[in-house]
């Protein structure tokens, strides 16, 4: 565990048992009432065969805990109310939850019914965002906030009207100045009175990656001479009453607490004006951007690292709000945050195999294999080879990496000439990783090749370079021999993990051939967040299988709650507007001619066989008997 920061990223949730297995604690530090729940036991009750027992699913494979969101939840309520408490601030916390984050059906249902006993709500940047948070919300308490982002045009912001005559507690949130025109107009023709509130731009500026939106230039909300006119429509409106909140977000993994209260300040301060203006001011929305340490350093590096946490987070945003609001006179607001990644990070796991590993292999070459090369050596490269003996005898090993380079170098431009056989290439490259190997810098790190798409399941990395925790799930109690990368499924050359926490350009891995016929596991953890909704299906490969689980008193010591496989071959065709249908038909008719013209040669059970590849995961299907290889 020491050696993958476990204890630093992963506490309270992750750590590792005696067995050298990941485990997890989905109730944090709350509840010792049940027994820690064995990752690699849920992997197997996921992956083995119906026959065995097994949920039968293929992978990737995403392991969500429920218990770990509510925990996330509570915990950001409870710092809050303690912060709250602490301060004498006359008001209270109302967070909202950012679907974008992760708008999967369970974990959107699961926020509502963890958040309703302290009116957590929603927050949408679109229209079916707004449309899933209306009809989640009514399932929710009636006081939770439903936070209406983006930009938006007349529909959406009808459909946030509606909401607001379904007695959903909705705001909706200008991003640019146009939309007030609308909200007016619309409200008029509904006859409904909106609740409206303003995205600030503010000048306090992230420098991190996520704040390159922020600042005076940033690319969202409204400036201070737009925020003045908005006041002064409204007012002539006779809705002045309606301008309830101010918002603002400065970006994602805002890295210390020093710049968030400086952001909250600012906003505090435009939130008095805005009461001296005459609106009805009562919410301080602070957007998103608390974050989490990916790499357990507890830095202020916001792309891996934050160095705060829940406590000291809720502590700087009440003690900054309650400053300016007392300097003003004005009466403390509602404060609501939009944390996302803070919330979901955690509570998922995804979990892929690693099928085979490129392995250093030093040429078998011997005295005679040399020889033999060298008598075959061409005139031009003579030379070369002679000066990397004589470094080799001096001991030069400078000199011996040079001449080998050199010699490499000639013969490759002489194969491409055509005046090189490949065989001799072969010898050259040999030698050279001969004389490497010898000299001891031969590259140790070795490629994993993993049952993944880089490109679906880790699309931060590929887009943004956002490392994530990875590791193996266990042998955690074996010293791992080797360090490799990960080379996914994609025929691209980017889709490979080549940076871990920590700065590491590889990552502490064993021998795959250690593990007594079993598989190796490897779990990213923490990318709960984004991940999901981020993913293409770059070569066609699709999301991962799905389940969801929960400490029970079983002997296992979880339950399996839900399982969804992974959406197959046909479904990721479809996404590309493909018929699997007509496919396969056409296929099928191709079979017919073939047999016709060649004679009986089980047609049937190669279109059977088709057939199961369009249903099956695009992932391989390592070990399993495929329908296809049965029928040839
Ligand atoms: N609110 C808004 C307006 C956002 O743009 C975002 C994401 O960038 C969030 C909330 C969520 O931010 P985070 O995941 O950092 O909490």
């Amino acid at each position: 565990s020491t050696l993958y920061k476990v204890d630093g990223w992963g506490a309270p949730y992750f750590a590792v048992n005696d067995n050298g297995n990941v485990t997890v604690k989905p109730h944090g530090d709350r509840t010792m009432v049940h027994q820690d729940i064995d990752l690699l036991k849920v992997v197997k009750k996921a992956s083995d065969s119906k026959a065995d027992g097994g949920l039968g699913l293929g992978f990737p494979i995403i392991v969500r805990f429920p218990d770990v969101l509510k925990d996330r939840l509570e915990c950001l309520q409870t710092a809050f109310n303690y912060a709250v408490k602490s301060n004498g601030f006359n008001s209270h916390y109302q967070g909202v939850y950012p679907v974008k984050c992760n708008q999967d059906r369970f974990v959107v249902e699961d926020v509502v019914k963890f958040g309703s006993g302290f009116r957590f709500g929603l927050e949408a940047g679109s229209k079916p965002e707004l449309l899933l948070a209306m009809s989640s919300l009514c399932k929710g308490s009636s006081e939770s906030l439903l936070i209406c982002n983006g930009f938006k045009d007349s529909e959406y912001i009808s459909l946030a009207l509606i909401a607001r005559k379904l007695k959903l507690n909705t705001v909706i949130v200008l991003e640019q100045e146009e939309e007030l025109d609308l909200v007016i107009d619309m409200s008029v023709k509904l006859g409904v009175r909106p609740v409206v509130g303003v995205r600030a731009k503010l000048r306090t500026k992230h420098s991190g990656h996520f704040g390159s939106t922020s600042g005076e230039k940033g690319k969202f909300g409204l400036t201070t001479t737009q925020i003045i006119r908005v006041v002064k429509k409204l007012d002539q409106c006779g809705m002045l009453d309606c301008f309830q909140l101010l918002h603002f977000h400065i970006g994602s993994q805002i890295p210390t607490t020093g710049l968030l209260a400086d952001g909250v300040r600012e906003a505090s301060q435009i939130y008095c004006e805005l009461v001296r203006l005459g609106a009805d001011m009562k919410v301080i929305d602070i957007g998103g951007g608390l974050g989490i340490d990916y790499d357990g350093s507890k830095s202020s590096n916001g792309d891996v690292s934050v160095e705060y946490g829940l406590e000291e987070y809720a502590m700087a945003v009440v003690q900054a709000v309650k400053f300016v609001c007392d300097r003003n006179n004005v009466k403390h607001p509602v404060i609501c945050s939009e944390s996302g990644r803070a919330i979901v990070s955690h509570h998922s796991v995804l979990i892929f195999e690693a099928v085979s590993s490129s392995k250093y292999t030093v040429p078998a070459m011997s005295a005679f294999d040399v020889q033999h090369f060298v008598e075959r050596l061409p005139e031009d490269a003579h030379s070369d080879y002679a000066n990397l003996s004589q470094s080799a005898v001096k001991g030069d090993y400078e000199g011996c990496l040079l001449y080998a380079e050199q010699l490499k170098e000639r013969c490759v431009g002489m194969f491409k000439d055509g005046s090189l056989d490949i065989e001799q290439l072969a010898s050259v490259d040999g030698l050279c990783d001969l004389v490497a190997k010898a000299i001891g810098v031969a590259n140790p790190v070795s490629t994993y090749h993993v049952n993944l798409s880089v490109f679906t399941s880790v699309p931060d990395f590929w887009g943004i370079q956002q490392v994530f925790p990875i590791l193996p799930i266990h042998r955690l109690d074996e010293c791992p021999a080797k360090r490799g990368i990960l080379s996914d499924l994609t025929c691209d050359s980017d889709g490979k993990i080549d940076k871990f926490i920590g700065g590491e350009s590889s990552l502490p891995l064993h021998e795959l051939e250690g593990a007594n016929g079993m598989k190796y596991y490897l779990g990213m953890f923490l990318g709960g967040a984004y991940e999901e909704a981020l993913g293409g299906v770059h070569n066609l490969f699709g999301g991962p299988s799905v389940v969801r689980v929960s400490q029970s008193d079983g002997p296992f010591g979880f339950a399996v709650t839900r399982a969804v496989p992974g959406p197959s071959c046909s479904d990721v065709l479809r996404v590309m507007q493909h018929e699997p249908e007509i496919m396969f038909e056409t296929l099928k008719h191709r079979i017919e001619e073939y047999v016709h013209d060649e004679g009986n040669i089980g047609g049937a059970m190669i279109a059977g066989g088709i057939a199961q590849s369009f249903h099956n995961m695009p992932y391989l299907t390592v070990g399993s008997s495929c329908g296809l290889t049965a029928a040839i």
